[in-house]
């Protein structure tokens, strides 16, 4: 009978989150490199190319592809014929004891992103435990092990619908992807899950992500059921929609469409939709009582061939001189190379100096936003000689709320961050004579080597979300809102759409 030791169990898991918070999967990657070839639009083309070199710099470095190194989701299907040879643990507390291991390895250090308490305190666990562990035991002796790391951009994208059994699954789906925004950070991969019960398509919809990416091969051999007829025609119907990388527009938004199904109640239509973003992150192993799983070393020869380097044509921004006369001439989809100092924030700070503006108290020493840039980043600690570890951006929306304080009273310029801007953040925009620019989701450890210096100014309690100031050279932006409220995520798509012309653009 096959024995299972705990520590082998605990080491592969740490290993396997290792290995996947630096390296993408080759199938991705392959995936990635293809669309960066086929596709047209310069703005998307430009922040594929920024993703793929991103890839390249964080296998190299061993560091994390981006700075939100997820919330760990591990599937087990445990033999019925196995035995644990010396276990003092649950299987659920030797997983969680693994993903302590990874996140706390100074060698490499991941960020800790999870909350106990979520509708209360909300308290970071400090080492990103627990893990969200789904456990099914299974005929034969082994142990069958998935590790995915999941960005919280994405999943705050999952969508569920109980449709009527007639319904249309990929109407839903057309109609929904365009709702989720660019905060998913495509491109990427659709999870759906059908049938069961709703639980049971969530699931599903995640467990569906874990399979390679093998779209082309499909389309190459044809369709063999319905299944796969469904995944076709959702692939060329979402990518017509011409959402594009970080929804700038362009041809590629998906570069393939996972499901799986189960049967269900005959008066339901349950839908499940998740999608993976730029950092696809999941490994597979089987251990088998011979020991920790051993993990293939990707060979980079066979990343993509693409280098990112900042455009000749791209305009540079000395942040210490910049006007609101100057960023009035900035337009949509224009690249910017940004110099200078720029101040940080996200969720947690914005709502401390909301709370401190609405009862009526200064700022903290040293934070003073006015004629400045801010920008929405958690970075990763720093590791051996790094000036602070991957710091992309985080999503721009949930900032929103805050923006016209933030544009008004604090008496912001600009913010910098990811996806598009809600129509309250949008019009405040516009009445200021502020802009939103975007940095790449998915390129962090790009991003970071961008940034010079690093020093905390304020709610140091905070970590990840405290205040720092950050000296930029030539940090690739794009601008998102200009100062007179127009949205590339409204006039990229639509642009692409036409252009696709298989989906009509609705005239608003
Ligand atoms: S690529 Fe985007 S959605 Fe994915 S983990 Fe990073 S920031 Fe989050």
């Amino acid at each position: 009978m096959t024995a299972i030791a705990q520590e082998d169990l605990i080491e592969s898991v740490a290993d396997a989150l290792q290995y996947i918070s630096y390296y993408h999967p080759m199938d991705y990657l392959r995936a990635l490199g293809q669309a960066y070839e086929a596709e047209q639009s310069p703005a998307a083309r430009d922040a594929i190319a920024q993703i793929l070199t991103n890839s390249r710099l964080c296998a190299e470095g061993k560091r994390p592809m981006c700075q939100d190194t997820g919330i760990v989701v591990v599937f087990l299907k445990i033999g019925m014929d196995l035995r644990w040879s010396d276990a003092t643990m649950s299987v659920s507390d030797m997983v969680n004891e693994g993903v302590r291991r990874a996140y706390m390895n100074p060698e490499n250090l991941l960020r800790a992103s999870i909350v106990a308490d979520p509708a209360g305190a909300r308290k970071n666990t400090r080492d990103n435990t627990p893990a969200v562990i789904h456990m099914e035991v299974v005929p034969g002796s082994t142990l069958d092990v998935t590790v995915a790391a999941k960005g919280g951009g994405s999943e705050n994208k999952a969508k569920f619908v109980m449709l009527n059994p007639s319904d249309s699954i990929v109407d839903w789906v057309v109609k929904t992807v365009p709702t989720m925004g660019a905060g998913w950070c495509p491109p990427g991969i659709l999870g759906i899950g059908l049938g069961g019960t709703p639980e049971k398509a969530m699931v599903m919809a995640k467990e569906s992500l874990m399979a390679p990416v093998d779209i082309h091969e499909l389309k190459a051999r044809g369709p063999a059921n319905r299944l796969e007829e469904l995944r076709l025609e959702i692939f060329d119907k979402v990518n017509s929609l011409g959402i594009g990388a970080q929804g700038l527009g362009g041809l590629t938004t998906v570069v393939d469409v996972k499901i799986l199904d189960y049967p269900t109640h005959a008066a339901s239509l349950p839908v499940a939709m998740i999608p993976n973003c730029a950092a696809t992150r999941h490994v597979h192993f089987t251990l088998d009582g011979s020991g920790a799983a051993q993990l293939p070393v990707p060979n980079l020869a066979e990343w993509p061939q693409v280098h990112w380097a900042p455009s000749p044509q791209a305009r540079r921004v000395d942040l210490g001189k910049v006007t609101r006369e100057e960023v009035a001439t900035w337009a949509p989809g224009e690249t910017l190379l940004l110099n200078g100092r720029l101040l940080t924030g996200r969720d947690a700070a914005h709502k401390r100096i909301a709370d401190l503006l609405g009862r009526g108290e200064p700022l903290p020493e040293g934070v003073d936003f006015h004629g400045r840039f801010i920008y929405y980043v958690g970075p990763v600690d720093p590791v051996r000689d790094e000036v602070v570890g991957p710091a992309g951006p985080t999503t721009a929306t949930r900032m929103d709320k805050f923006t016209d304080l933030m544009l008004g009273q604090a008496g912001l310029l600009g913010m910098v961050g990811k996806g598009e801007r809600g129509p309250l953040a949008v019009d405040s925009i516009r009445r200021h004579g502020a802009v939103s620019l975007i940095a790449v989701g998915g390129a962090a450890y790009l991003v970071s080597r961008a940034i010079k210096t690093s020093r905390v100014v304020a709610f140091a309690d905070l970590g990840m979300e405290a205040i720092y100031e950050f000296e930029v050279l030539d940090m690739p932006v794009t601008v998102a809102v200009d100062a007179r409220g127009n949205s590339v995520h409204n006039t990229g798509p639509a642009h692409w759409r036409a252009h696709i012309g298989k989906i009509p653009v609705a005239v608003v």
